[in-house]
């Protein structure tokens, strides 16, 4: 099945691009696009194109999405944790303070890169952005603002 995608003037035919496989891509911290090229230039700092392939990362749009849902995952497993931990052996607080503190730190850090990596995977899967190859728009206050002539 190949997706078609009409422009101003021409329409041009995509191939199709697969969610899952984007987003474990991503996740191993690789270009969606090849699986070859780092995502990240350093920790969390997207390369602007794949240094492998090419491809062009810098349309991605992550934004607030991986510090989300790197909580929510993190949250769940550690609560889980916390709550099974102390029904079954009810230790002094700063027993939990001591285990839950840099078990949350070093999850939160593990997890980040790969969560925004997967989101990247899954932008750049559903051409979302600028992954379709169309200029992005973007809608600013300032045209919103402007006087209509
Ligand atoms: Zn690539």
């Amino acid at each position: 099945m190949t997706l078609e995608i009409t422009h101003a003037d021409k329409a041009v035919a995509l191939r199709p691009r697969s969610i899952p496989q984007s987003m474990l891509r991503g996740a191993a911290q690789k270009c969606p696009a090849c699986g070859e090229g780092n995502v990240f230039s350093s920790y969390l700092k997207v390369n602007d194109a794949c240094p492998s392939c090419s491809e062009e990362l810098h349309h991605q749009r992550a934004d607030d999405a991986p510090p989300y849902f790197t909580m929510m995952i993190v949250g769940h497993i550690v609560v889980a944790l916390v709550l099974l931990v102390e029904d079954l052996y009810a230790p002094a607080l700063w027993v939990h303070a001591a285990l839950w503190a840099p078990m949350i730190l070093v999850m939160s850090l593990w997890l980040l890169p790969r969560v925004k990596g997967a989101l990247i995977g899954l932008q750049w899967a559903m051409r979302m952005h600028g992954f379709s190859g169309k200029e992005d728009e973007v809608f600013s206050l300032q045209q919103a603002e402007a006087p209509k002539p």
